[in-house]
């Protein structure tokens, strides 16, 4: 079984959107207690990889191709933590469902989860590939346009998604930035 319902959001989302491939190399931010890591590590078998991050500890996984660093995302030395982990391949798929404590105030739980949003959506940019992709969780505002457009900038294209999984949490979706575009590197001819 799986450690978190939250599982079945990441399956949902996979499905919708082709996050996940055999041999990908995978983050997971705010990955405790471990739902998504068990569905990621099934989902890219054993030639690929997953490194997940959170403040919580995550208890160990039975899957080999799972790594995880406790540390807050918000932190330097988590990101080259992070970095130092995935190595010089990178990412082929950055996931956030990384979620602030709710404290009831609708502005303030917003403008808390578009931060930690940003922060995934800057991981993503230092670490995935040409033609990456990035799944990031974020409660529903004013300030979500202006994220959007941001990724509309550095992605093919964008979309935004609420999983049948999440529906109660109403104000909860996932932006799905699917083929990261990078500028070609230039050979020295
Ligand atoms: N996807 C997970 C699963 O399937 O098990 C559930 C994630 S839970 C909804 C959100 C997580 O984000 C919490 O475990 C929380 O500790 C983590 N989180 C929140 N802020 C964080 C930060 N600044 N850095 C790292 N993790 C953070």
């Amino acid at each position: 079984g799986y450690r978190a319902r939250s599982a079945f959001k990441l399956k949902q989302l996979n499905e919708s959107s082709g996050l996940l491939s055999p041999g990908d190399h995978v983050v997971d931010l705010g990955a405790a207690p471990g739902g998504w890591l068990q569905v990621a590590a099934e989902e890219v078998g054993e030639h690929g990889k997953v490194v997940g991050v959170d403040l919580q500890r995550i208890k160990e996984l039975e899957a080999r191709n799972v790594t995880t660093i406790r540390g807050d995302m918000t932190e330097e030395e988590t990101k080259e933590k992070l970095l130092a982990e995935l190595g010089e391949d990178g990412a082929d798929v950055v996931l956030s469902d990384m979620a602030p404590n709710m404290t009831g105030e609708y502005n303030l739980d917003h403008a808390r989860s578009v931060y930690l949003a940003r922060q995934a959506f800057e991981v993503a940019l230092d670490v995935l590939d040409s033609g990456g992709d990035l799944a990031v969780k974020v409660f529903d505002g004013p300030d979500l346009p202006d994220l959007r457009e941001d990724m509309e900038k550095e992605f093919q294209y964008v979309r935004a998604t609420h999983p049948d999984a999440s529906r109660k949490e109403s104000s909860e979706l996932y932006l799905i930035g699917k083929g990261r575009i990078t500028a070609p590197i230039r050979t020295g001819d």
